[in-house]
């Protein structure tokens, strides 16, 4: 946790927002939520046990009513509803898929919406979450990129959708059973890979990921979150510093010539300053390795030789290559490689030592799969208009 500045700042905010009306208790941090409960009258001396009892309830138990915290004072519980809310984004749609996959539409603060995605495995359950409405970049294959960025999630809405998905699949731990009794979690990682770009959003997943990784809470380790990057050269080192998770890089590309087109951040920070701060990440988050994003585009990146470059480029950096066939959607301007280029690419990083999957599309029924969030959702709305205005249905 950096030093003062966060806090100071989560401070100002609750002064402005106490006297119209209750402050949101979930996405602050320790620190602000003591800080609020002295801004609320707790005696400085009992704040950080208050922190600790209702962070378990909250977190660990995911209770949403301050009456139920029976080891507080009825006094105290009913000054904490005067003063507090526990809200989480609405969900507005649940779809699930034939493989399991589930996808949440959420809607929060404004009317705003984004996309959760729910992946089962056998040896895991993976939640994808948002950071922004829209993104603030133009990657050029990506159907988020076409949307502007509305605004940044707050902290409390990025770890809301953890606790949602929580509601949805496992519930929370029961009471009275031990903990080596209780069901597996069916919520087991968490990826930042859904809309947005996490590091213009960095405080505020920061803190969202410090509160997922709370040992008294939520208890996510840190290997089991992963957050995905286009390239973000300066957060990546106060990533490793300030959350110390996985790291995922949207690499795509083997020249600059090709990558400022498809992620066009490459112009900012080129591949040799993007990999230059890589090579540190392991080190300084002291992480085993950084999985390198690579969409599969026919005839733009997806050639023998580009294999053979990204092996020579990435060589000393702990990776994994994730390979993601595209996901196509109206209006894209590329198509997906064919399967026998994917494998064939597949087989030369895998050759030179890299693990090289190939990422199988999810959830294909419902719309799920990566770069398509919102898109299906926006396309639904537009049929459906469609729909009313020619058979004048609807208002
Ligand atoms: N903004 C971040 C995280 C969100 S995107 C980033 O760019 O890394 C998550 C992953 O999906 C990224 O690797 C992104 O490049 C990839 N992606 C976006 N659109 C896609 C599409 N249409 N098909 C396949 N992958 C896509
Ligand atoms: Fe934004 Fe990531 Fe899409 Fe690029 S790939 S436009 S950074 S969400």
């Amino acid at each position: 946790m950096s030093a003062t500045a966060p806090i100071t700042q989560d401070v100002m905010t609750i002064k402005r927002v106490l006297p119209d009306g209750p402050t949101n208790i979930v996405g602050l941090t320790r620190d602000a939520m003591h800080d609020a409960l002295i801004a609320a009258g707790t005696p400085e001396k009992q704040a950080k046990m208050r922190v600790n009892q209702i962070w378990q309830w909250i977190y660990h138990w995911g209770v949403r009513d301050f009456a139920e915290m029976t080891n507080l004072s009825k006094g105290f519980r009913a000054k904490l509803a005067d003063t507090f809310v526990i809200a989480l984004p609405e969900v507005v749609t649940r779809e699930v898929s034939k493989d399991g996959t589930r996808k949440y539409l959420v809607r929060i603060a404004g009317g705003h919406e984004v996309e959760v995605v729910y992946i089962p495995e056998t040896d895991r359950g993976t939640l994808c979450i948002s950071s922004q409405v829209g993104c603030t970049l133009t990657c050029s294959f990506c159907h988020t990129g076409t949307q502007k960025l509305v605004r940044n999630l707050t902290a409390g809405e990025i770890i809301g959708q953890v606790m949602l998905a929580r509601d949805d699949l496992d519930g929370w731990p029961e009471k009275g059973i031990s903990t080596a009794d209780q069901a597996p979690r069916l919520l087991s990682n968490v990826v930042l890979m859904g809309m947005g770009e996490p590091l213009y959003n960095f405080e505020n997943v920061r803190d969202a990921m410090k509160i997922a990784m709370d040992g008294e809470g939520i208890a996510l380790s840190r290997r089991r979150i992963t957050l995905s990057t286009s390239g973000v050269v300066p957060e990546i080192a106060r990533t490793a510093q300030e959350i110390g998770c996985q790291l995922a890089v949207s690499f795509h590309a083997t020249t600059d010539e090709v990558r400022d087109t498809l992620v066009p951040i490459n112009k900012r920070w080129n591949i040799e300053a993007l990999l230059n701060v890589l090579r540190e990440y392991p080190k300084v988050s002291n992480s085993e390795r950084i999985t390198f994003e690579y969409v599969m585009l026919k005839d733009v990146n997806d050639s023998d030789e580009d294999a053979r470059r990204l092996v020579k480029l990435i060589d000393g950096i702990p990776a994994k290559i994730n390979l993601i066939p595209f996901n196509e959607w109206p209006g894209a301007p590329y198509t997906r490689s064919d399967k026998a280029r994917i494998e064939a690419f597949a087989e030369i990083v895998y050759r030179a030592g890299y693990a090289s999957p190939i990422r199988r599309p999810r959830g294909e029924d419902i719309m799920a799969a990566c770069g398509q969030l919102k898109s299906a959702t926006e396309r639904e709305r537009k049929s459906r208009k469609q729909i009313e205005a020619e058979t004048g249905t609807g208002r």
